[in-house]
């Protein structure tokens, strides 16, 4: 895509889709034309009133200001020699509304299409196109799309000539289609027509998720269907979208009087019910209307069943949680006036992401967005691709930067990939030396302005942010960072020696500054930095604990604790987990972890006991009050079904669906080993439970499927293994009873009760 001009209406069309669109008439028969199309905006390309590919929401969502993809198209067949091509465009995240600013145009004030277009005769010569000031611009019957607001579609609009396109200057790289193409998928079927006590009618898809509603109706000419859409209904059965916030989701289609087909193609909302506001002077025929989920298309590769259908319920909704999150980045939640690419939530999610869905395409390209925006000094902003709304910039925070360590780790361990480790690596490193250079302290990672233990529950739970100290956590993840950096860098065959020193102070000042006698302090001191970029900035660690659920299991995942003082960290940690009524009471930083440290420390019982329970904060609360998809917050709704806020209650956020790698590295027992990547080497260590009654998992990894099913026969557990051929298992069952092993298929029983010694093989 060099010398390539781009183009843009002659008119700002503000809000409205535009067509640019040029005729080819040709002398000679074509054998085939070869599209490379993008956009400022989201666009769709129609070659002969058919359109091109079966993507959308193209060119996707990357750092626009550094990379913007093109989609390559190839038509062969039956090519006529006068043809047209329409590239229509509508302002999509680089025009429209983005972040929770209110604010619009965050990469450019009008949308801009650019094209290459190469045409092969039969006679073998070629003939190059490329959009210029000769493409033509019209009106476009999407009157009005916005990512966040919604988009009006009028079938009696006329598209009207605005004249020739004029050449437009845009600051990017153009990059070839990079991550997964973005597709529609399930069709769902509405389960209810409501009418809510307050007379609204809604319609129930059974399921919250991404994408959009499509229509297929005949109406009069000038009726229109108007919908917006909610994720819950109020304690009370009536439509409730407050938590919405500025993301207004009004879908209008304004009817032709023929029976058409419509469905929003520049727009996406996040959503279980729609509320009709307006419709056709005809009945709501359900048959007629299916809710169509859309995502990146990823390979399903990880499967999980087992004997107790609330936990099956969990599963369901971490998938869906990822379903609705995985549109070209990994967003926080896919419904209100964000869906932005948040890189804590990416780092938290993504070990479970990688065994439930092939992701290396996406977050490889996700990663190179990262890349793009590393600030020179390293830092990692909060959300990728950047954004920055003009007085609220997102923070440089320990656990959200880490996903430029934590991501490249977690891909490469999944399928073994070392390139994702080589594109990376001077990232991981650059954000290292960011962490080494904040502050006063050189080992230690103090102040700053950090999201904390996020919607953790010690605090209380009506803020936002959790009791553990905000210094503790980011010196923890500093040297999970470096550990990582180390890690990957012997991987490489890079020399680590710094590192490893720079881990030994890092671990040694930890210990000094924020433990004592093996234990963590229990109030910490606070170092006041407010940042250079804000300087208004409130500091929000407030309250700074460390003695918390999250600050033992950083000490206990991070080992910054001595072999000797593990136990007694552990105990503690039981200790907080009953005080708290057996139950976690971590956020953002401490949950993903909490159940593998207690697997580690010898308390899986305990680790059941969580997973198992229901009282709020619970993984089975949510499932227990209808959760199709993983919950921003654990209350979210309370007890008593009011919400926890309007302001920020999303119930489709990934995060705490983290919990799905414990099901299938401890319920289900396959967990891949550091040192054989790619699952060459892994362990089967299935824990089995009488309440999970039995496990049915699989993961297909790049050398085979693995499967782990256990189920249990009277006192006796039985195991079934398939061990892909050219990988090593490590087996290990509850008994104690260890082996290793290649490719095949090996079954095994042991007595189900604990510390029993009979296994056959
Ligand atoms: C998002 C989170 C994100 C957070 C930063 C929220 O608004 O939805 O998931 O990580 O901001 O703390």
């Amino acid at each position: 895509m060099n010398n390539i001009q781009w183009i843009k209406s002659p008119v700002n069309n503000d809000g409205a889709a535009v067509t640019f669109s040029k005729k080819l008439k040709f002398e000679k028969s074509i054998r085939s034309v070869c599209f490379k199309i993008s956009s400022v905006g989201v666009y769709k390309a129609v070659f002969n009133g058919k359109k091109l590919g079966t993507q959308v929401l193209t060119p996707g969502y990357t750092s626009y200001g550094k990379r913007i993809q093109y989609q390559t198209y190839e038509v062969k067949d039956n090519i006529p020699r006068e043809n047209i091509i329409e590239i229509t465009v509508a302002p999509g995240w680089a025009v429209g509304h983005l972040g929770y600013t209110g604010e619009k145009s965050f990469f450019a004030d009008h949308v801009s299409a650019v094209a290459r277009i190469d045409v092969l005769f039969e006679d073998g010569s070629v003939c190059t196109f490329r959009t210029d000031e000769s493409w033509e611009v019209f009106t476009y019957p999407v009157v009005f799309a916005d990512i966040y607001m919604g988009e009006t579609f009028d079938a009696l609009h006329t598209p009207a000539y605005l004249g020739n396109a004029v050449l437009d200057r845009v600051e990017t790289t153009l990059i070839p289609q990079q991550g997964e193409d973005i597709t529609e998928h399930e069709h769902i079927a509405p389960i209810e027509l409501i009418t809510t006590p307050k007379g609204e009618r809604v319609i129930d898809f059974g399921q919250n998720m991404t994408g959009y509603v499509q229509f297929d109706v005949c109406g009069k000419k000038g009726e229109r269907i108007v919908t917006t859409c909610a994720e819950v209904l109020d304690v009370d059965g009536n439509f409730y979208n407050d938590n919405y916030r500025l993301a207004q989701n009004r879908v209008t289609f304004i009817l032709d009087g023929t029976r058409r087909i419509y469905k929003p193609e520049f727009s996406f909302q996040g959503f279980r019910y729609i509320r009709i506001e307006e419709y056709p002077d005809i009945p709501v025929e359900l048959n007629c209307i299916r809710a169509i989920a859309v995502h990146s298309e990823m390979e399903r590769i990880g499967r999980f069943k087992c004997g107790n259908e609330r936990i099956n319920q969990l599963y369901h909704n971490i998938i869906w949680g990822q379903k609705s999150n995985f549109l070209d980045v990994p967003t926080d939640c896919p419904q209100r006036d964000e869906r932005l690419g948040w890189t804590g939530d990416a780092q938290v999610f993504c070990r479970t992401a990688s065994m439930n869905f092939n992701t290396k395409k996406f977050y490889s390209k996700w990663l190179a967005d990262l890349r793009a925006d590393q600030t020179k000094e390293g830092a990692i902003w909060g959300v990728c691709p950047e954004w920055h709304g003009k007085h609220r910039p997102t923070r440089i925070s320990a656990a959200w930067g880490d996903a430029a360590v934590i991501v490249p780790w977690e891909v490469y361990l999944a399928y073994g990939d070392v390139q994702i480790l080589r594109d990376n690596f001077e990232m991981m490193k650059k954000w290292v030396e960011y962490i080494r250079n904040f502050g006063p302290e050189e080992f230690l990672w103090l102040g700053g302005y950090h999201y904390g233990d996020w919607l953790a529950m010690d605090a209380g739970g009506e803020g936002c942010v959790g009791a553990t100290s905000n210094d503790l956590i980011a010196t923890a993840f500093f040297a999970n960072a470096i550990d990582i950096v180390i890690k990957a860098g012997s991987v490489l065959g890079e020399d680590v020696e710094a590192y490893r020193e720079l881990y030994a102070n890092v671990k040694a000042k930890f210990r000094d500054y924020f433990m004592e006698n093996g234990m963590p302090k229990d109030e910490l001191p606070f170092t006041e930095i407010p940042p250079a970029w804000k300087p208004n900035a409130t500091i929000i660690d407030s309250i700074r604990l460390g003695i918390t659920q999250t600050a033992l299991v950083l000490i206990l995942k991070f080992n910054l604790c001595l072999e000797t003082e593990r136990d007694a960290l552990a105990n503690k940690l039981e200790e907080l987990i009953h005080e708290f009524g057996d139950r976690m009471s971590t956020g953002f930083v401490g949950t993903p972890y909490i159940l593998h440290v207690l697997t580690e420390c010898g308390k899986t019982e305990l680790a059941y006991k969580l997973l198992f329970q229901d009282k709020n904060p619970s993984w089975l609360y949510s499932v227990d009050h209808g959760a199709t998809t993983m919950w921003e917050h654990w209350n979210g709704i309370k007890e008593d079904g009011s919400f926890w806020a309007d302001d920020m209650n999303s119930f489709n956020h990934y995060a705490y669906g983290s919990v799905g790698d414990w099901l299938y590295a401890v319920c289900a027992g396959i967990s891949v080993c550091d040192d054989g990547a790619g699952y060459k080497k892994f362990l089967l260590r299935p824990h089995p439970d009488e309440k999970l009654g039995f496990v049915n998992c699989s993961v297909d990894t790049e050398k085979g499927k693995i499967e782990s099913n256990w189920y249990y026969k009277k006192d006796t557990v039985y195991f079934e293994f398939s061990v892909p051929k050219g990988s090593i298992a490590t087996i290990v069952l509850p008994n104690g009873f260890t082996e290793t092993v290649c490719g095949g298929k090996y079954m095994y029983s042991c007595v189900a009760a604990k510390k029993s010694s009979e296994e056959i093989k």
